[in-house]
Formats: C-alpha cells, structure tokens, sequence
C-alpha cells in the first residue's frame, strides 16, 4: 500500500487523500503539511523552509529528501503510506526509489486524479466570501440562493484577490509544467492509475478504491 496522490490545484487531492487514508489506514504525508507544522512549531527546518514558500518557490530537494526519508522509516509507514506533494521534481522521484530500496519497499501506484485544466479554473475561481460576515460560497458547489448576496447576513459577496484568473492560471500553468516530467518518469515506470476527478467526488473515491484493489 505504498502510493503517490498527484493532481492539479482544485482537483480534490485534499478530500480524496483523507477517504484514502481513513479507509486503508495508512498515514497520509504530506510535505507542505510537514513544512507548515515545522514553521509553526519554530524548528530549523521551519526556518529553513519558509524563505523558499514565502517566496513560492520549492524548498531545496536536499531538505525535502530529508524530512521524506526520515518520515517513512518510521513505525507507522510500515503497512504503507500515501504521499502528497512529494515528488515535485524528478531528482525528488529518483532519491525517493533509492529511500525505498533502502528500506526494501516499493511504489504500489502513483494515483493520478485528472481534471481538464480548465474545470480546474472554473473550481478555483468560483469562490465567494461575504464582505460581512466572512461565510464562503462557490458559485458552482455552494451557490448562494441570490446572486452575490449572503445567505446568512444579506452582505455583499467578493473574490479574493488571488482567487482571480491571472493569479490562479499562472498557478496552474507552473504546475503544469512541473508534473509532466513526473508522471512521464513514472509512466515509464508503468505505475500511473489514472482516474477521472471531474465526476463526483464519491465517484472519484470509488474509482481510487477500486484501483487499489486491482
Ligand atoms: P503544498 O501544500 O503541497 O502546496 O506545499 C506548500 C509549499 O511547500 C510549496 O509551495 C513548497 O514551497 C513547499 N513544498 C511542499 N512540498 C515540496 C516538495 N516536494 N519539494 C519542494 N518544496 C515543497
């Protein structure tokens, strides 16, 4: 049971690794989660770590390595583990089957839910908040019952800045570009299940599940 979950921004990544790990109880790592509890918590790796997410940029494969190798040698990742946010890059991909041979493990599948980009802009773009009461809407999951007004207090609806096209296009686009490379070294590797994250997401879930079971 030892999988990667990749997907694009907005294709529900967050809500399937949680049914993932409840339903297979493996632990879920995930590296952003880890670099933001490090940054919290005020630890060396926290510092290290947010020059580089303040910025946007990817902590340095060396750090990121590291924190991976030594979260699945222990006790827990024995029954497996699922993956999130790691591998980014290919050197990351490469390190991590030399991890696993280390510890005599291999890669189950790389678990690969697929939305076309642009349903993903949709999704990203689509949420609201109240400028009163702060209650958030998604003009596709969560319409409010009037256009641009607040169920709860009657306030006005707005965007978020960085919930904008520009912003999250850009975002799209960098991720994009970074996982081609991924997925082709392991297609190579013939470990890619791919499954269609633009149904619904019990749909999507029932799919992953079915993929594990083979
Ligand atoms: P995420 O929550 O996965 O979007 O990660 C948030 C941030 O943590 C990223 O923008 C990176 O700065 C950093 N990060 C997470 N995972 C990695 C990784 N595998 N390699 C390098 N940086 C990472």
């Amino acid at each position: 049971m030892n999988f990667i979950l990749m997907g694009l921004p907005g294709a529900g990544k967050g809500t399937q690794a949680e049914k993932i790990v409840e339903k297979y109880s493996i632990p879920h790592i995930s590296t952003g989660d880890m670099f933001r509890a490090a940054i919290k918590e005020g630890t060396e790796l926290g510092i290290k770590a947010k020059s580089f997410m303040d910025q946007g940029n990817l902590v340095p494969d060396e750090v990121t390595i590291g924190i991976v190798r030594e979260r699945l040698g222990k006790d827990d990742c024995s029954k497996g583990f699922l993956l999130d946010g790691f591998p980014r890059t290919v050197a990351q991909a490469e390190a991590l089957q030399q991890i696993l041979t280390d510890l005599d493990r291999k890669l189950d599948a790389v678990l690969n839910i697929e939305v076309n980009p642009e349903i993903l802009l949709a999704r990203l773009t689509g949420r609201r908040i109240c400028k009163n009461c702060g209650a958030t809407y998604h003009l596709i999951f969560n319409p409010p019952a009037q256009e641009g007004i607040c169920d709860k207090c009657g306030g006005e609806l707005y965007q978020r800045s960085d919930d904008n096209e520009e912003t999250v296009g850009n975002r799209l686009e960098v991720n994009i570009e970074q996982s081609k490379p991924l997925l082709d070294f392991y297609l190579k590797l013939d470990l890619v299940k791919t499954v269609n994250g633009e149904q619904e997401m019990d749909a999507v879930f029932a799919d992953i599940d079915a993929m594990i079971r083979g």
